[in-house]
């Protein structure tokens, strides 16, 4: 490539826009080093079964706890350890982390994790799963694996293939943000999923005729399909109402409980099972 070609490229680079790669780069970096010291965290958000008004399992959510940044979301930091490939690494700890605290909680408690597109694409992803199972000694069927639309739009044998070995292992597949992506119907047919989880902006705005004819109307494919669906993102009691009229599952949201730590998800799981037996 000769000098000029270079420097024409070079031109692309605003200086504000040097500035912006400049800190990816810092990020990446601080990232990279962030999980030797292990300044990573799981919160667990509870999961409710609607009708029975149960708690029935709970989402691992990660954090940051950064030294120099403070508690990073995952928004600000998955997407560049996807870019960097420590998303495979790092996606290991959560599942055998979570695995590991679900092992603890009281019997028929479900754990669901997310998954990377990623983690899926790098084919070591399926004895991942088989040996933190084996590591933390979680039945297979008390994990559900949440996926993105993104995982199923790559159609290459490795993605097929691990997603079935995932099931033949008794896990359960979970297809999150559902009614976000570009093709969510195909998908279903593609490959068969457990649960969809229909994502938070269409229960935000359930109060919309439209949104909430979508939302009944996704609800009953999951019924004829006999796939659970979820609501994300409840925050009002009219919407979990709502919900249940229109025969949904189970629901996600700060209504029912935010993101917690280990030890106080578990004392709720844990007075929930005394209170079934002693009820
Ligand atoms: P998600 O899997 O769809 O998780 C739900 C997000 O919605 C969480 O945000 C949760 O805190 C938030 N949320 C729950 N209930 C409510 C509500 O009632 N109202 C509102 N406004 N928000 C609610 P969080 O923890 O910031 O996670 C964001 C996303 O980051 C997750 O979306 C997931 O895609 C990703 N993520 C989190 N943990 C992991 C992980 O371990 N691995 C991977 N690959 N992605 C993760
Ligand atoms: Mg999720
Ligand atoms: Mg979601
Ligand atoms: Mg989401």
């Amino acid at each position: 490539r000769g000098k000029s070609e270079g420097r024409n490229i070079y031109r692309f680079f605003e200086p504000g826009m040097d500035a912006m790669v400049r800190e990816r780069r810092a990020l990446e970096a601080d990232l990279e080093a962030a999980l030797p010291r292990r300044e990573f965290e799981l919160d667990f958000q509870p999961i409710l079964d609607i009708a029975s008004g149960d708690i029935v399992g709970a989402e691992a959510l990660m954090r940051w706890r950064s030294p120099s940044r403070g508690l990073v979301p995952p928004e600000d930091f998955i997407s560049a350890a996807e870019e960097t490939g420590l998303i495979v690494q790092l996606g290991d700890w959560a599942l055998r982390k979570a695995c590991s605290v679900a092992a603890g909680w009281p019997q028929d408690m479900r754990m669901a994790v997310n998954v990377s597109a990623a983690q899926i694409k790098s084919g070591g992803f399926a004895r991942s799963v088989v040996s933190a199972l084996a590591f933390s000694g979680l039945p297979a069927s008390r994990l559900e694996l949440e996926i993105t639309e993104t995982v199923m739009m790559d159609e290459s044998d490795t993605v097929l293939r691990t997603l079935s070995q995932l099931r033949g292992l008794g896990v359960r597949i979970a297809l999150d943000d559902f009614g976000t992506g570009y093709s969510s119907l195909g998908y279903l047919r593609r490959f068969p999923v457990d649960k969809i989880k229909i994502d938070r902006s269409f229960i935000r705005d359930l109060d919309r005729r439209d949104t909430a004819a979508i939302v009944r109307t996704v609800i009953g494919l999951g019924t004829e399909l006999g796939i659970t669906v979820t609501a994300e993102g409840v925050e009002t009691e009219a919407q979990l109402d709502m919900l249940r009229k229109a025969g949904c599952g189970e629901a996600q949201g700060f209504l029912i409980g935010v993101p917690a730590k280990a030890s106080e998800m578990s004392r709720l799981l844990r007075s929930q099972a005394s209170m079934r037996r002693s009820g």
